[in-house]
């Protein structure tokens, strides 16, 4: 079924979005029967199931971190990580550069904002990430590149709501890339929401990058 429901996503997505396929607690076969689809781009959100199932999967696949992630993790990853979809503080943006120095690589990140109601999730509000651009620790990293923007809607089946927070994501996207030339490494390209839940909204708010995991691969049983 993995390969079927990939396949009507894929057709269901206009060609300017990325899908991510989340594959956090599924075991490896799941993940090659997506890659021997022609599937490449992965999501997990711990840093140890990505690093195990990146040293005994294909190694060309694109490994996307998009949980939270704490700073002593990031030296585990950082030697092969593809893009780090939730960087949430200046501080965890700084080991990100710091283990990209170490691996002689410039490693991409997507600053995640929080829009939801949840207090919960994750993520800077506006003018927390306005501090993080304007400091000067941010200006001399060498080693990341702010890619874009990720965020997480509410959990609810209000789409008015939902809709509104992915708005209000894409309006700060635009306006960050309108003076983009203000900040040093920061290009802004990939606005990252939408879950299997919510996807076809966000995408409709302007979203070209979705992470989608249960459609595809089945609910998850955590034990
Ligand atoms: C688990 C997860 C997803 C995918 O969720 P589904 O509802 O299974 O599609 C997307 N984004 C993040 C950050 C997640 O943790």
């Amino acid at each position: 079924m993995i390969k079927e429901n990939l396949e009507k996503i894929k057709s269901e997505l206009p060609e300017h979005v990325q899908l991510i396929a989340v594959s956090k607690t599924k075991p490896e076969a799941d993940i090659l029967e997506a890659y021997n689809a022609g599937h490449r781009d992965f999501g997990e959100n711990k840093v140890q199931e990505m690093t195990d199932k990146h040293a005994s999967l294909p190694g060309d696949i694109q490994w996307h971190m998009i949980g939270h992630v704490q700073r002593n993790k990031v030296k585990y990853m950082a030697p092969f990580v593809h893009l780090i979809h939730g960087v949430d503080s200046l501080r965890l943006l700084k080991e990100i550069d710091k283990q990209g120095r170490k691996n002689d690589r410039v490693i991409n990140c997507l600053l995640q904002v929080h829009i939801a109601k949840e207090e919960s999730k994750f993520g800077l509000d506006e003018e927390e990430l306005k501090a993080l651009l304007d400091s000067e620790s941010f200006r001399e990293m060498k080693h990341v590149n702010i890619r874009g923007l990720m965020g997480m809607a509410t959990f609810t089946e209000n789409n008015d709501v939902i809709k509104s927070e992915f708005t209000y994501l894409k309006n700060l996207f635009d306006s960050l890339k309108q003076k983009q030339e203000q900040w040093p490494h920061l290009n802004m390209e990939i606005l990252s929401m939408g879950m299997s839940g919510d996807y076809h909204l966000a995408v409709e708010c302007g979203s070209n990058m979705v992470r989608i995991g249960s459609s595809i691969f089945g609910e998850r049983n955590y034990h």
